[in-house]
């Protein structure tokens, strides 16, 4: 049951809007960090932003994550390796686009990691629900672990190109989780460390990565602007359209303790904070800034229906400290500001009786 409590640890697509946030975590819990990035310009923000960590912050560039040995040089020396790099984005034309990355990438780093992570104890793999629950079932459905998106590869096999976007992202995290599962499994007798996989829903929350301006949104807080504070769904979307969500400091913080906590080893953990319509961010919003558009003044969430429930009791038992905000439902508020760490104006959500970042 190996597991870490300090060191240095390898955090893959270290610019990401996750990534920053986890780094940030790990240094402030006196980690060091070598985060990979695609080119020198990515690692310049947060240089900046993390300046008052020193050298306990570096940087390798890996250009292409799908190359073999990509990671071989990135795994030298590090205790653990937190694996979040992949696409996350709805413009694939061939399925193959998305999930060849995706795939080819976890398959790297943990072949790295056998081959040069001397020191490794623990491999944490950032897959996501995307990989566990299925779309458009006919009853309303509690999601755990247990659960894989078949689905989403059978769509993909099928359709290839006409496939739906969301599943051929979603395909791309299962097939991506799988496979590393399978790797795992036929590896693990000559392994010093062992995998965890955290399954976050949908992430939201506040920014601190950088982005250039708006379009440049990750996807999820591309979704969360154009339908909260543009209102660009119809009253039916914003009335029916709906996941779970979990904030992305507690992905996070639920990362973090995937290292320290023995017991994670061998497990994949679903992380959420409850189910949403667009119309609940709506409301949530608009509480705090009525210039936020108003959308479906009709719906209300007393007789709304969540199709897609994802359980996270396991999470809360074994990574401690997470039961709270675990609880929580659309803590979030909206506040309007220059971001200091952008150039255009964004948006803080904070949570209701939780302090302010
Ligand atoms: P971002 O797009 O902000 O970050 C993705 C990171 O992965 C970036 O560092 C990006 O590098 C890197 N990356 C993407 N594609 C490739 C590729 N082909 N080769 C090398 N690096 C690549 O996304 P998020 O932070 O939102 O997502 C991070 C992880 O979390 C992903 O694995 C995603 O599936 C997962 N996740 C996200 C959720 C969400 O709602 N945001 C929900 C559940 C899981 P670059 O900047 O150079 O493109």
């Amino acid at each position: 049951m190996p597991a870490i409590a300090s060191g240095k640890v390898l955090v893959t697509g270290a610019n990401g809007y996750v990534a920053v946030w986890l780094v940030k975590q790990l240094l402030e819990q006196g980690f060091s960090v070598r985060g990979t990035v695609r080119s020198p310009a990515k690692a310049e923000h947060l240089k900046k932003l993390f300046a008052s960590h020193g050298d306990k912050l570096e940087f390798v560039v890996v250009e292409d994550i799908t190359k073999d040995g990509a990671f071989d040089e990135a795994v030298k020396g590090v205790d653990a390796i937190q694996h979040t790099a992949s696409p996350f984005h709805f413009n694939a034309v061939d399925p193959s686009e998305i999930i060849g990355p995706a795939v080819a990438g976890t398959g790297t780093i943990l072949q790295s990691a056998l081959k040069f992570g001397t020191n490794v104890k623990r491999v944490v793999v950032l897959s996501s629900t995307a990989a566990v629950q299925e779309a458009g079932l006919p009853e309303p459905k509690v999601f755990t672990e247990k659960d894989w998106n078949n689905k989403a590869i059978e769509e993909v096999e099928t359709k290839g190109k006409d496939a739906d976007q969301i599943e051929k992202y979603t395909a791309s995290k299962t097939l991506a989780e799988k496979a590393a599962w399978a790797w795992y499994e036929k590896n693990k007798a000559q392994l010093k460390w062992d995998l965890v996989v955290v399954n976050p829903p949908f992430v939201f929350g506040p920014l601190i990565h950088e982005i250039s301006d708006v379009s440049a949104l990750n996807t999820s807080m591309n979704l969360w602007y154009l339908f909260v504070l543009k209102g660009a769904g119809d009253a039916a979307t914003l009335a029916t359209v709906g996941n779970c969500w979990a904030d992305v400091r507690d992905v996070a913080t639920a990362l973090v303790r995937a290292l320290e906590k023995p017991e994670a080893g061998g497990e994949r953990f679903i992380i959420s904070a409850g189910p949403w319509k667009w119309q609940d961010w709506v409301n949530s919003a608009r509480k705090f800034s009525p210039s936020v558009p108003a959308g479906n003044t009709e719906w209300k969430r007393e007789t709304n229906v969540d199709p897609i429930i994802t359980d996270s009791s396991k999470a809360s038992k074994v990574l401690e400290g997470l039961v709270e905000v675990l609880n929580a439902f659309a803590c979030f508020l909206v506040v309007f500001e220059s971001s200091q760490h952008t150039r255009i104006p964004t948006f803080i959500p904070v949570r209701f009786g939780i302090k302010k970042e």
